[in-house]
């Protein structure tokens, strides 16, 4: 499963650029999603790996932490980046300063990383996550070929966080709801064991929050998915923040059974 991670015995990739930019303009998607749109003269360093999962760790140094967040787009021409950040209360760093960020503020990261692009060769493409996985399959949606076939099962808290995403005609997208995110992580895995399983090799896309992560893992399981047509890994773990996060990911509940 695509996890960003690095560790003994991997080969050394080399050091991903410091990038700083400045927040061009903020636009409140949805109540709980904030789009920032980020360029200026730093663009320059910014090298677009083609990943539709691209993503950037965004540093916050007055906290000594990084955010991990989803490149959406690249716009070569404006020389931006547009960043899609989930705004869930005033808890945590990264979310309260996207929901005050004004034109002009900086923002500094380090990247980007990301090892998914959606297969045109697959019969049938899966995607499912939650609000902070919107950025990424938005992406791989506009990235599918015009004939692709197959169903998005996106989790946000109501109907008001439904947005529109472009997806070609023959792929589905099916909203559920549930509130508040991360609390129920059986959602996105009971909607995908209930649906038939489609025929044919089907690749499949899915992030979001750990348990429901791990609960989606176990229902696929039971389906012919094989292992290089899997990107699953959890973006977020509800109660904990990004740090206690990333050091659980080396403890058995931070991992998702393979
Ligand atoms: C590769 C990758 C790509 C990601 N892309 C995006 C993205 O494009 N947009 C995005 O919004 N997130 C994305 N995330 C998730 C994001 O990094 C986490 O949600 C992060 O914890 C947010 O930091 P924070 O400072 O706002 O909250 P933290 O300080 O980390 O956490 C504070 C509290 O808020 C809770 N919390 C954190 N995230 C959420 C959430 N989404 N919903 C509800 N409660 C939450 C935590 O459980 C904790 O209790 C991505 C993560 C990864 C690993």
């Amino acid at each position: 499963m695509s996890t960003p991670s690095s560790g003994a015995g991997r080969p050394q990739r080399p050091p991903r650029p410091v990038i700083e930019l400045t927040v061009q303009s903020t636009e409140q998607l949805s109540p709980h999603l904030v789009r920032l749109v980020a360029g200026g003269p730093g663009f320059s360093a910014f090298v677009d790996n083609g990943k539709t999962d691209k993503y950037v760790k965004i540093r916050f140094p007055e906290h000594d932490v990084t955010r991990t967040y989803t490149v959406r787009h690249v716009d070569g021409v404006a020389r931006t980046i547009t960043l899609d950040f989930v705004v869930h209360g005033d808890e945590g760093i990264a979310g309260p300063w996207a929901a005050n960020a004004k034109p002009g503020d900086p923002i500094t990261f380090v990247g980007p990383g990301g090892a998914f692009v959606p297969d045109p060769t697959a019969d049938v493409h899966l995607f499912a996550g939650d609000a902070s996985a919107l950025p990424a399959i938005g992406a791989a949606l506009e990235a599918l070929p015009a004939d692709a076939r197959g169903v998005a099962h996106l989790v946000v808290e109501d109907e008001s966080e439904v947005l529109e995403l472009a997806a070609p005609v023959g792929v589905e997208l099916r909203w559920h709801f549930h509130s508040p995110a991360g609390s129920n992580p059986d959602v996105l895995a009971e909607a995908i064991a209930a649906a038939p399983w489609p025929q044919g090799r089907v690749q499949v896309f899915a992030h979001g929050e750990r348990e429901s992560m791990k609960a989606i893992r176990a229902v696929l399981k039971e389906r012919d998915v094989a292992r290089e047509d899997l990107s699953l890994s959890g973006y977020w773990a509800h109660g904990r923040t990004e740090d206690r996060f990333q050091a659980e990911k080396k403890e058995p509940i931070g991992q998702i059974p393979d």
